[in-house]
Protein backbone atom coordinates (compact mmCIF):
# COMPACT_ATOMS: atom_id res chain seq x y z
CA UNK A 1 0.00 0.00 0.00
CA UNK A 2 1.46 3.78 -0.58
CA UNK A 3 0.50 6.02 1.94
CA UNK A 4 0.13 9.56 1.24
CA UNK A 5 2.84 10.24 3.97
CA UNK A 6 5.58 7.96 6.29
CA UNK A 7 7.24 10.12 8.72
CA UNK A 8 10.65 8.58 10.38
CA UNK A 9 10.95 9.63 14.13
CA UNK A 10 8.43 9.15 16.68
CA UNK A 11 10.02 12.33 18.91
CA UNK A 12 7.81 15.51 19.27
CA UNK A 13 8.42 17.20 15.65
CA UNK A 14 7.28 13.30 13.49
CA UNK A 15 4.66 13.41 16.30
CA UNK A 16 2.86 16.60 15.80
CA UNK A 17 3.66 15.86 12.08
CA UNK A 18 1.75 13.21 11.42
CA UNK A 19 -1.27 15.03 13.64
CA UNK A 20 -1.45 17.60 11.59
CA UNK A 21 -0.94 15.25 8.04
CA UNK A 22 -3.80 13.36 9.59
CA UNK A 23 -6.54 16.00 10.22
CA UNK A 24 -5.73 17.45 6.79
CA UNK A 25 -6.99 14.15 5.35
CA UNK A 26 -3.77 12.49 4.35
CA UNK A 27 -3.26 8.75 5.58
CA UNK A 28 0.35 8.47 7.59
CA UNK A 29 2.84 5.88 9.25
CA UNK A 30 4.89 6.92 11.87
CA UNK A 31 8.34 5.09 11.75
CA UNK A 32 10.91 4.56 14.91
CA UNK A 33 13.48 2.98 15.96
CA UNK A 34 12.87 2.59 19.70
CA UNK A 35 10.66 0.60 21.47
CA UNK A 36 8.99 4.19 22.85
CA UNK A 37 7.61 7.29 21.65
CA UNK A 38 8.83 10.74 22.39
CA UNK A 39 12.70 10.49 21.72
CA UNK A 40 14.37 13.25 23.66
CA UNK A 41 11.35 13.69 25.72
CA UNK A 42 11.80 10.55 28.63
CA UNK A 43 10.34 10.67 31.94
CA UNK A 44 11.26 8.60 34.20
CA UNK A 45 10.49 8.23 38.06
CA UNK A 46 12.58 9.31 41.32
CA UNK A 47 11.62 8.54 44.76
CA UNK A 48 7.72 9.21 44.79
CA UNK A 49 8.16 11.50 41.80
CA UNK A 50 8.76 11.92 38.60
CA UNK A 51 11.39 13.41 36.94
CA UNK A 52 12.36 14.59 32.76
CA UNK A 53 15.17 12.64 32.31
CA UNK A 54 15.25 14.67 28.90
CA UNK A 55 13.59 18.18 27.34
CA UNK A 56 11.88 19.28 31.11
CA UNK A 57 11.13 22.91 30.74
CA UNK A 58 9.11 25.23 29.01
CA UNK A 59 8.63 29.13 29.09
CA UNK A 60 6.18 31.40 28.09
CA UNK A 61 7.55 33.10 25.49
CA UNK A 62 7.30 29.37 23.50
CA UNK A 63 3.22 29.99 22.24
CA UNK A 64 3.81 26.57 20.06
CA UNK A 65 4.53 23.94 23.72
CA UNK A 66 2.51 25.91 26.00
CA UNK A 67 -0.96 25.84 23.35
CA UNK A 68 -0.02 22.18 22.73
CA UNK A 69 -0.16 21.19 26.11
CA UNK A 70 -3.24 23.37 26.87
CA UNK A 71 -4.78 21.21 23.64
CA UNK A 72 -3.83 18.16 24.59
CA UNK A 73 -5.25 18.99 28.62
CA UNK A 74 -1.33 18.32 29.88
CA UNK A 75 -1.03 20.29 33.50
CA UNK A 76 2.03 22.37 33.66
CA UNK A 77 3.49 24.23 36.70
CA UNK A 78 5.36 27.42 37.85
CA UNK A 79 9.35 26.67 38.90
CA UNK A 80 10.19 28.66 41.64
CA UNK A 81 13.85 30.31 41.40
CA UNK A 82 13.81 32.36 44.94
CA UNK A 83 17.07 32.08 46.93
CA UNK A 84 20.81 32.67 46.31
CA UNK A 85 22.32 31.22 43.34
CA UNK A 86 25.74 29.78 44.27
CA UNK A 87 28.12 31.23 41.96
CA UNK A 88 31.55 28.84 41.83
CA UNK A 89 33.58 31.44 40.72
CA UNK A 90 36.22 31.85 43.54
CA UNK A 91 35.91 34.77 45.84
CA UNK A 92 36.12 38.06 44.17
CA UNK A 93 35.96 40.95 46.09
CA UNK A 94 33.27 43.38 45.91
CA UNK A 95 34.71 45.99 43.95
CA UNK A 96 35.89 42.55 41.23
CA UNK A 97 31.75 41.38 41.67
CA UNK A 98 30.89 44.94 40.37
CA UNK A 99 33.14 45.03 37.90
CA UNK A 100 32.55 41.61 36.65
CA UNK A 101 28.64 42.29 36.88
CA UNK A 102 29.13 45.04 34.80
CA UNK A 103 31.60 43.72 32.50
CA UNK A 104 28.37 40.90 31.78
CA UNK A 105 25.63 42.99 31.42
CA UNK A 106 28.13 45.05 28.54
CA UNK A 107 28.62 41.62 26.91
CA UNK A 108 25.18 40.63 26.84
CA UNK A 109 23.99 44.16 25.27
CA UNK A 110 27.21 43.48 22.57
CA UNK A 111 25.89 39.89 21.71
CA UNK A 112 22.25 40.68 21.57
CA UNK A 113 23.13 43.62 19.34
CA UNK A 114 25.23 41.62 17.28
CA UNK A 115 22.45 38.41 16.71
CA UNK A 116 20.00 40.61 15.82
CA UNK A 117 22.57 42.15 13.22
CA UNK A 118 23.48 39.18 11.78
CA UNK A 119 25.70 39.85 8.55
CA UNK A 120 25.26 38.09 4.98
CA UNK A 121 28.22 37.71 2.72
CA UNK A 122 31.95 37.86 3.16
CA UNK A 123 31.20 39.32 6.72
CA UNK A 124 29.07 36.11 7.64
CA UNK A 125 31.57 34.06 6.34
CA UNK A 126 34.37 35.81 8.49
CA UNK A 127 31.88 35.77 11.50
CA UNK A 128 31.90 31.62 10.72
CA UNK A 129 35.67 30.86 11.06
CA UNK A 130 35.77 32.48 14.04
CA UNK A 131 35.10 30.34 17.29
CA UNK A 132 33.20 31.79 20.32
CA UNK A 133 36.06 31.12 22.29
CA UNK A 134 38.30 32.82 20.11
CA UNK A 135 35.81 35.82 19.77
CA UNK A 136 35.60 35.99 24.20
CA UNK A 137 39.20 36.54 23.98
CA UNK A 138 39.45 39.44 21.82
CA UNK A 139 36.34 41.07 22.96
CA UNK A 140 35.97 40.39 26.69
CA UNK A 141 38.69 42.00 29.12
CA UNK A 142 36.79 41.09 32.10
CA UNK A 143 37.69 37.24 32.81
CA UNK A 144 35.01 36.74 34.90
CA UNK A 145 32.44 37.66 32.44
CA UNK A 146 34.16 36.07 29.84
CA UNK A 147 33.82 32.80 31.88
CA UNK A 148 30.32 33.59 32.62
CA UNK A 149 29.48 34.01 28.68
CA UNK A 150 31.55 30.67 27.68
CA UNK A 151 29.86 28.38 30.56
CA UNK A 152 26.23 30.07 29.27
CA UNK A 153 27.15 28.75 25.59
CA UNK A 154 28.58 25.31 27.47
CA UNK A 155 25.14 24.53 28.67
CA UNK A 156 22.68 25.34 25.90
CA UNK A 157 24.72 24.33 23.20
CA UNK A 158 26.45 20.98 25.18
CA UNK A 159 29.75 22.30 23.84
CA UNK A 160 33.32 24.16 24.19
CA UNK A 161 33.16 27.50 23.11
CA UNK A 162 36.21 26.31 21.37
CA UNK A 163 34.12 24.12 18.83
CA UNK A 164 31.17 26.65 18.29
CA UNK A 165 30.96 28.95 14.75
CA UNK A 166 30.70 32.39 16.18
CA UNK A 167 28.02 32.75 13.03
CA UNK A 168 25.84 29.90 14.17
CA UNK A 169 25.76 30.70 17.90
CA UNK A 170 25.01 34.16 17.36
CA UNK A 171 22.18 32.81 14.83
CA UNK A 172 20.84 29.99 17.70
CA UNK A 173 20.37 32.92 20.30
CA UNK A 174 18.79 35.13 18.33
CA UNK A 175 16.42 32.21 17.53
CA UNK A 176 15.83 31.83 20.94
CA UNK A 177 15.45 34.96 22.64
CA UNK A 178 18.95 35.71 23.66
CA UNK A 179 19.99 35.66 27.17
CA UNK A 180 16.66 35.61 29.46
CA UNK A 181 16.69 37.25 31.49
CA UNK A 182 19.28 39.71 31.00
CA UNK A 183 21.59 40.51 33.44
CA UNK A 184 24.46 39.42 35.24
CA UNK A 185 22.86 35.81 36.31
CA UNK A 186 24.36 33.89 33.99
CA UNK A 187 22.91 31.23 32.35
CA UNK A 188 19.43 32.00 33.53
CA UNK A 189 15.78 31.81 31.81
CA UNK A 190 13.98 29.61 29.80
CA UNK A 191 12.89 27.74 32.66
CA UNK A 192 9.87 29.18 33.90
CA UNK A 193 7.72 25.90 33.51
CA UNK A 194 7.47 22.86 33.86
CA UNK A 195 4.68 20.06 32.88
CA UNK A 196 3.60 18.40 35.61
CA UNK A 197 3.20 15.11 34.50
CA UNK A 198 6.34 14.81 32.57
CA UNK A 199 7.37 16.66 29.25
CA UNK A 200 7.22 12.60 27.55
CA UNK A 201 3.39 12.93 28.28
CA UNK A 202 2.54 15.54 25.46
CA UNK A 203 4.50 12.65 23.06
CA UNK A 204 2.44 9.73 24.59
CA UNK A 205 -0.99 11.87 24.02
CA UNK A 206 -0.33 12.48 20.30
CA UNK A 207 0.57 9.05 19.97
CA UNK A 208 -2.30 7.60 21.70
CA UNK A 209 -4.57 9.83 19.40
CA UNK A 210 -2.32 8.56 16.27
CA UNK A 211 -3.17 4.56 17.34
CA UNK A 212 -1.75 1.64 15.17
CA UNK A 213 -0.25 4.60 12.73
CA UNK A 214 2.77 4.19 14.82
CA UNK A 215 5.25 1.76 14.54
CA UNK A 216 7.54 1.21 17.05
CA UNK A 217 10.98 -0.77 17.03
CA UNK A 218 11.45 -0.40 13.46
CA UNK A 219 15.05 1.87 13.15
CA UNK A 220 14.83 2.92 9.33
CA UNK A 221 18.32 1.77 7.35
CA UNK A 222 17.10 3.19 3.59
CA UNK A 223 15.15 5.39 1.84
CA UNK A 224 14.98 5.63 -1.76
CA UNK A 225 13.21 8.62 -3.40
CA UNK A 226 11.83 6.66 -6.93
CA UNK A 227 10.41 10.17 -8.29
CA UNK A 228 6.40 9.18 -8.02
CA UNK A 229 7.07 7.29 -4.55
CA UNK A 230 9.58 6.78 -1.71
CA UNK A 231 10.43 3.65 -0.36
CA UNK A 232 11.94 2.95 3.19
CA UNK A 233 13.32 0.37 4.45
CA UNK A 234 13.77 -1.18 8.10
CA UNK A 235 15.29 -4.26 8.85
CA UNK A 236 12.26 -6.15 8.42
CA UNK A 237 9.73 -4.55 5.78
CA UNK A 238 9.91 -1.74 3.10
CA UNK A 239 7.15 1.03 3.44
CA UNK A 240 6.03 2.91 0.77
CA UNK A 241 4.41 6.64 0.63
CA UNK A 242 3.85 9.94 -1.72
CA UNK A 243 5.92 11.57 0.81
CA UNK A 244 8.35 11.16 3.65
CA UNK A 245 8.66 13.34 6.82
CA UNK A 246 12.76 12.93 8.08
CA UNK A 247 12.01 14.01 11.88
CA UNK A 248 15.19 12.29 12.80
CA UNK A 249 18.37 14.32 14.76
CA UNK A 250 20.73 15.08 11.37
CA UNK A 251 23.64 13.61 12.58
CA UNK A 252 21.92 9.96 13.36
CA UNK A 253 20.96 10.10 9.24
CA UNK A 254 24.57 9.36 8.62
CA UNK A 255 23.50 5.48 9.29
CA UNK A 256 20.49 5.49 6.89
CA UNK A 257 21.43 5.31 2.93
CA UNK A 258 19.57 8.13 1.42
CA UNK A 259 20.64 10.75 -0.66
CA UNK A 260 19.80 14.07 1.29
CA UNK A 261 21.60 16.03 -1.09
CA UNK A 262 24.75 18.32 -0.68
CA UNK A 263 23.51 20.79 1.45
CA UNK A 264 21.69 18.50 4.22
CA UNK A 265 24.58 15.84 3.94
CA UNK A 266 27.04 18.77 4.64
CA UNK A 267 24.87 19.76 7.44
CA UNK A 268 24.37 16.07 8.57
CA UNK A 269 28.05 15.57 8.14
CA UNK A 270 29.04 18.53 10.29
CA UNK A 271 26.78 18.37 12.88
CA UNK A 272 28.20 17.57 16.22
CA UNK A 273 25.69 16.33 19.14
CA UNK A 274 26.63 17.15 22.41
CA UNK A 275 27.17 15.23 24.89
CA UNK A 276 24.74 15.88 28.68
CA UNK A 277 24.17 14.10 31.69
CA UNK A 278 21.46 14.50 33.75
CA UNK A 279 22.20 13.31 37.33
CA UNK A 280 19.12 13.58 40.06
CA UNK A 281 19.05 13.23 44.02
CA UNK A 282 16.21 13.33 46.10
CA UNK A 283 16.15 14.45 49.12
CA UNK A 284 13.70 13.98 52.71
CA UNK A 285 14.26 17.66 52.75
CA UNK A 286 15.46 20.79 51.38
CA UNK A 287 18.61 21.30 53.55
CA UNK A 288 19.98 23.55 50.74
CA UNK A 289 16.91 25.98 51.05
CA UNK A 290 17.48 26.11 55.02
CA UNK A 291 20.65 27.59 54.38
CA UNK A 292 18.97 30.21 52.13
CA UNK A 293 20.15 28.57 48.74
CA UNK A 294 17.45 28.50 46.12
CA UNK A 295 19.56 24.63 44.81
CA UNK A 296 20.74 26.77 41.72
CA UNK A 297 24.62 26.84 41.44
CA UNK A 298 26.92 27.20 38.38
CA UNK A 299 30.80 26.27 38.15
CA UNK A 300 33.03 27.63 35.64
CA UNK A 301 34.73 24.66 35.47
CA UNK A 302 34.57 20.85 36.70
CA UNK A 303 32.48 17.76 36.40
CA UNK A 304 28.92 19.30 37.41
CA UNK A 305 28.63 22.87 35.60
CA UNK A 306 24.90 23.55 36.77
CA UNK A 307 23.11 22.86 39.42
CA UNK A 308 18.93 23.42 40.05
CA UNK A 309 16.52 21.94 42.52
CA UNK A 310 13.21 20.88 40.56
CA UNK A 311 9.81 20.05 41.42
CA UNK A 312 8.97 15.86 40.67
CA UNK A 313 5.40 15.95 42.86
CA UNK A 314 7.35 13.93 45.06
CA UNK A 315 10.49 14.97 47.40
CA UNK A 316 12.50 17.93 47.33
CA UNK A 317 14.69 17.02 44.23
CA UNK A 318 18.77 18.52 43.01
CA UNK A 319 19.58 18.07 39.39
CA UNK A 320 22.92 17.90 38.27
CA UNK A 321 24.42 18.87 34.93
CA UNK A 322 27.50 16.99 33.23
CA UNK A 323 28.38 18.70 29.94
CA UNK A 324 31.74 18.56 27.52
CA UNK A 325 34.72 16.61 28.74
CA UNK A 326 33.07 15.27 31.83
CA UNK A 327 30.27 13.67 30.02
CA UNK A 328 32.03 12.09 27.73
CA UNK A 329 32.01 8.07 28.27
CA UNK A 330 29.96 8.60 31.47
CA UNK A 331 27.55 5.25 30.81
CA UNK A 332 30.80 3.24 30.92
CA UNK A 333 31.31 4.26 35.12
CA UNK A 334 29.76 2.11 37.49
CA UNK A 335 26.63 3.73 38.60
CA UNK A 336 28.56 3.97 42.10
CA UNK A 337 31.01 5.40 41.14
CA UNK A 338 29.10 8.14 39.27
CA UNK A 339 26.97 8.45 42.10
CA UNK A 340 29.67 9.20 44.70
CA UNK A 341 31.32 11.89 42.52
CA UNK A 342 28.04 13.70 41.87
CA UNK A 343 26.98 12.99 45.56
CA UNK A 344 30.50 14.49 46.60
CA UNK A 345 30.08 17.48 44.38
CA UNK A 346 26.87 18.63 46.01
CA UNK A 347 28.37 18.20 49.41
CA UNK A 348 30.95 20.46 48.61
CA UNK A 349 28.01 22.97 47.44
CA UNK A 350 25.18 22.56 49.99
CA UNK A 351 26.34 20.35 52.68
CA UNK A 352 26.93 17.46 54.19
CA UNK A 353 23.60 16.54 53.79
CA UNK A 354 23.70 16.01 49.97
CA UNK A 355 25.66 12.63 51.00
CA UNK A 356 22.27 10.77 51.49
CA UNK A 357 19.78 11.12 49.22
CA UNK A 358 16.53 8.82 49.32
CA UNK A 359 17.02 8.54 45.45
CA UNK A 360 19.22 8.99 42.83
CA UNK A 361 19.39 8.24 39.21
CA UNK A 362 21.34 9.67 36.29
CA UNK A 363 20.90 9.71 32.08
CA UNK A 364 23.91 9.77 29.92
CA UNK A 365 22.44 11.22 26.41
CA UNK A 366 25.44 11.19 24.65
CA UNK A 367 25.34 6.83 25.08
CA UNK A 368 21.90 6.79 23.37
CA UNK A 369 22.32 5.28 20.19
CA UNK A 370 18.81 7.08 19.28
CA UNK A 371 19.85 10.60 20.70
CA UNK A 372 23.78 10.11 20.48
CA UNK A 373 23.30 13.46 22.74
CA UNK A 374 21.47 16.47 23.25
CA UNK A 375 21.75 19.44 21.18
CA UNK A 376 23.32 19.78 17.67
CA UNK A 377 25.52 22.67 16.98
CA UNK A 378 28.48 23.84 14.20
CA UNK A 379 31.73 24.17 14.06
CA UNK A 380 33.22 27.08 11.85
CA UNK A 381 32.65 26.64 8.09
CA UNK A 382 30.24 25.05 7.72
CA UNK A 383 27.36 27.37 7.71
CA UNK A 384 29.14 29.43 4.95
CA UNK A 385 29.79 26.27 2.95
CA UNK A 386 26.04 25.52 2.64
CA UNK A 387 25.26 23.34 5.58
CA UNK A 388 21.53 24.02 5.49
CA UNK A 389 18.52 21.46 7.07
CA UNK A 390 15.89 22.76 6.01
CA UNK A 391 14.75 22.50 1.94
CA UNK A 392 12.77 19.42 0.94
CA UNK A 393 14.69 17.28 -1.40
CA UNK A 394 12.43 16.03 -4.09
CA UNK A 395 9.87 13.57 -2.13
CA UNK A 396 11.87 14.18 1.24
CA UNK A 397 11.34 16.93 3.93
CA UNK A 398 12.73 17.97 7.10
CA UNK A 399 11.38 17.80 10.58
CA UNK A 400 12.72 17.95 13.83
CA UNK A 401 14.12 20.35 16.24
CA UNK A 402 17.01 21.46 14.08
CA UNK A 403 15.25 22.41 11.20
CA UNK A 404 13.31 24.83 12.84
CA UNK A 405 13.48 28.80 12.44
CA UNK A 406 12.40 29.84 15.80
CA UNK A 407 13.55 27.80 18.87
CA UNK A 408 15.80 25.01 17.60
CA UNK A 409 17.01 22.78 19.93
CA UNK A 410 13.72 22.59 22.19
CA UNK A 411 10.48 21.60 22.60
CA UNK A 412 9.10 24.37 20.60
CA UNK A 413 11.34 24.11 17.51
CA UNK A 414 10.45 19.85 17.05
CA UNK A 415 6.79 21.36 17.18
CA UNK A 416 7.75 24.29 14.39
CA UNK A 417 9.72 22.50 12.12
CA UNK A 418 6.80 19.41 12.80
CA UNK A 419 4.08 22.06 11.77
CA UNK A 420 5.97 23.15 9.00
CA UNK A 421 6.91 19.92 7.46
CA UNK A 422 3.40 18.71 7.41
CA UNK A 423 2.54 22.32 5.48
CA UNK A 424 5.15 20.79 3.22
CA UNK A 425 3.43 18.06 2.24
CA UNK A 426 -0.57 18.73 1.90
CA UNK A 427 0.83 22.07 0.24
P1 LIG B 1 13.85 13.58 18.92
O1 LIG B 1 13.15 13.73 20.19
O2 LIG B 1 15.30 13.23 18.97
O3 LIG B 1 13.08 12.49 18.06
C1 LIG B 1 13.67 11.83 16.98
C2 LIG B 1 13.19 10.41 16.96
O4 LIG B 1 13.78 9.75 15.83
C3 LIG B 1 13.62 9.61 18.19
O5 LIG B 1 12.50 9.02 18.80
C4 LIG B 1 14.57 8.56 17.64
O6 LIG B 1 14.50 7.34 18.32
C5 LIG B 1 14.07 8.42 16.20
N1 LIG B 1 15.06 7.90 15.28
C6 LIG B 1 16.37 8.21 15.20
N2 LIG B 1 16.95 7.51 14.20
C7 LIG B 1 15.98 6.74 13.65
C8 LIG B 1 15.95 5.79 12.59
N3 LIG B 1 17.04 5.47 11.88
N4 LIG B 1 14.78 5.19 12.30
C9 LIG B 1 13.64 5.47 12.99
N5 LIG B 1 13.62 6.37 14.02
C10 LIG B 1 14.77 6.98 14.33
N6 LIG B 1 14.05 21.24 25.21
C11 LIG B 1 13.30 22.16 25.85
O7 LIG B 1 12.44 22.80 25.21
N7 LIG B 1 13.47 22.40 27.19
C12 LIG B 1 14.38 21.73 27.93
O8 LIG B 1 14.49 21.93 29.15
C13 LIG B 1 15.21 20.77 27.28
N8 LIG B 1 16.15 20.09 27.96
C14 LIG B 1 16.80 19.04 27.37
C15 LIG B 1 17.65 18.25 28.13
C16 LIG B 1 18.23 17.12 27.58
C17 LIG B 1 19.14 16.27 28.42
C18 LIG B 1 17.94 16.76 26.23
C19 LIG B 1 18.52 15.50 25.63
C20 LIG B 1 17.11 17.57 25.46
C21 LIG B 1 16.55 18.72 26.01
N9 LIG B 1 15.70 19.54 25.28
C22 LIG B 1 14.98 20.53 25.90
C23 LIG B 1 15.55 19.38 23.83
C24 LIG B 1 14.24 18.68 23.44
O9 LIG B 1 14.10 17.52 24.19
C25 LIG B 1 14.31 18.39 21.96
O10 LIG B 1 14.52 19.60 21.23
C26 LIG B 1 13.05 17.75 21.37
O11 LIG B 1 12.52 16.76 22.20
C27 LIG B 1 13.45 17.18 20.00
O12 LIG B 1 12.35 16.56 19.40
P2 LIG B 1 12.53 15.96 17.95
O13 LIG B 1 11.26 15.26 17.62
O14 LIG B 1 13.01 17.01 17.02
O15 LIG B 1 13.74 14.91 18.04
Amino acid sequence: MTLDAIVVGAGLSGLVCARRLRAAGASVSVIEARERVGGRLHTGRLGDGVVDLGGQWISSGQPRVVALAAELGIATERHSRRGNVLLGEGKPGVFAQLGAAIATWRAVRRIHRAMRALPTGDAARELDAITVDAWLASTIGNRIARDRIALHAELVFAASPADLSLLGYLGRLGATGGFAPPGPELPGGGREHRITGGAQSLALTLAEQLGDAVHLGEPVIAIEDHGDRVEVRTATREHHARRLVLAVPPALTRSIAVDLGPTARAFADATRVGPVVKCFATYDRAFWREAGWSGEAYHLRGTVRATVEIRTGGGPTLLAFVVGAAAVGWAARDLADRRAEILSLLVDQFGPAAAAPLDYVDVDWGADPWSAGCVASLPPGALSSGARWREPRGRIHFAGTESAIAWPGYMEGAIEAGERAATEVTG
